[in-house]
């Protein structure tokens, strides 16, 4: 199906965003440039701009539009910003991230799905540098980040993504236990002092490594 059929619902999917508080335009320019239908198994493309979540295999979702909007709007990116997401699954939000003219890095633990989400990211043509590890650790080997996203829910904040921003920049991540979260939105301040907003009621799917909950 060519992209400007989709054209119509990713552009309705935009007032629903804009309906529920989404006011950034850098944020609702990227969702509407990016093809959320390629990230999508073919049975379920016909609900892909509906602002629901949807299985992409492995027990894991792709997350519903609102919340990749508000984690976007919540992280402040601005084009140029080096973002580390945790979290791949299909690769949608790190391709609205580089939509936004961030330079991306992505962690997945499954290597199906990480591999899966390359080759989709590639197809599109967005350069994004993906892995196959547990984010919880962070990336070292490209730190420090302008901002960090965390697209799975964790029991607490994983030091060494804190450890990972620089001064300025902010971490955004569900933190709850396995059936509601709610989204911490940390800012580096200073060496060793972070200040700390919270946005209530997620559900996202568990986040599972060292520094999160046990597989
Ligand atoms: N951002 C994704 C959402 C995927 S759901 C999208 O836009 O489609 C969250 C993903 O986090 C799942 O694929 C899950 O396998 C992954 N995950 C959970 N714990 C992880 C960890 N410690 N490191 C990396 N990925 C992890």
């Amino acid at each position: 199906m060519a992209d400007s059929f989709y054209q119509k619902s990713r552009t309705d999917l935009i007032s629903v965003l804009r309906k529920k508080g989404i006011s950034d335009e850098q944020v609702l320019t990227a969702v509407s440039r990016v093809p959320r239908h390629e990230f999508i198994q073919s049975s379920l493309v016909h609900r892909a701009y509906e602002d629901v979540a949807l299985p992409i295999g492995l027990g894991q979702t792709i997350s519903q539009p609102y919340t990749v909007a508000i984690m976007t709007q919540s992280l402040r990116v601005s084009p140029g910003m080096k973002i580390l997401e945790i979290g791949t699954g299909s690769g949608y939000q790190a391709a609205v991230l580089k939509a936004a003219g961030c330079q991306v890095f992505s962690i997945e633990r499954h290597l199906e799905l990480m591999t899966k989400a390359r080759t989709t990211l590639e197809r599109l043509g967005m350069d994004i540098a993906c892995r196959c590890a547990d984010g919880t650790l962070g990336w070292s080997q490209f730190a420090p980040f302008d901002g960090i996203i965390v697209t799975a829910g964790g029991p607490l904040i994983p030091d060494p993504l804190k450890k990972q921003l620089k001064t300025g920049a902010r971490l955004v991540i569900p933190v709850g236990d396995d059936k509601v979260q709610n989204l911490h939105v940390i800012t580096r301040l200073a060496d060793d002092r972070f200040s700390t907003e919270v946005i209530e009621g997620f559900k996202f799917v568990p986040l599972i490594g060292k520094e999160g909950w046990s597989a």
